[in-house]
């Protein structure tokens, strides 16, 4: 997807500057903000990789995929990780932080204003971060981590005669986190 903006570039600046000069020197131009932002970062890439167990995807239809929400906005990642467990998580943030690349944790992702978008690493929970933790129907008290859907969790309250008291229409995939 990046190839063909990347020549374009190469090719404007071929006609505008010499040869010899790198051609944002001499004219000022450099990559156009779409090429930037499907840039790949290989060692960043490399590292997660190598620190987290959960799945990473950095193909460019993944990105696409998680580059928007419900709303008009687009904003391409550089990678999308699906953590397994706390330590991948603890993993992902070290990793980042050493790289400077922003975090936005994500649920469902049907948020109407880009609120999960962003350039750095997208982390979805809702694949491995979806079971309850704790339960007690006596004293209507549930602890859940943060992917599980919202439906998921009102299917098996239902059966104590319970319901969580939210009720967008996106129930059957937004998550407790978002
Ligand atoms: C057709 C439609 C109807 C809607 N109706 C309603 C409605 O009636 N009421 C309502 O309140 N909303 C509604 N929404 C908005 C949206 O569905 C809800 O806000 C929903 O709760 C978002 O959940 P999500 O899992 O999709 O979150 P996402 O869109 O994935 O994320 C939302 C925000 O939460 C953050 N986030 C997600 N997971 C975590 C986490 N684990 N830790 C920290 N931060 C996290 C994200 O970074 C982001 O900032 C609607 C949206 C649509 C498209």
């Amino acid at each position: 997807m990046s190839a063909p903006i990347a020549k374009a570039t190469t090719k404007a600046q071929s006609q505008t500057a010499p040869a010899s000069a790198p051609a944002s020197s001499q004219t000022g131009l450099s990559a156009p903000p779409a090429a930037r932002a499907h840039a790949r970062d290989l060692s960043f890439e490399a590292d997660l990789r190598n620190g987290l167990e959960g799945e990473l995807r950095t193909d460019a239809f993944t990105r696409g995929r998680y580059a928007t929400d419900a709303s008009i906005y687009q904003i391409m990642p550089k990678a999308v990780a699906y953590p397994k467990h706390a330590r991948d998580l603890a993993a992902a943030l070290q990793i980042a932080g050493q790289h400077g690349v922003p975090v936005v944790v994500r649920g469902g992702g049907t948020s109407q204003n880009g609120q999960p978008l962003g350039r750095g690493l997208i982390l979805d929970l809702s694949r491995h971060f979806n079971a309850i933790t704790q339960y007690d129907p006596e004293a209507r008290r549930v602890t859940v981590q943060p992917g599980m859907v919202l439906n998921t969790l009102n299917d098996r309250l239902r059966k104590d005669g319970l319901f969580f008291p939210v009720e967008p229409s996106t129930a059957s995939r937004c998550t407790i986190g978002g």
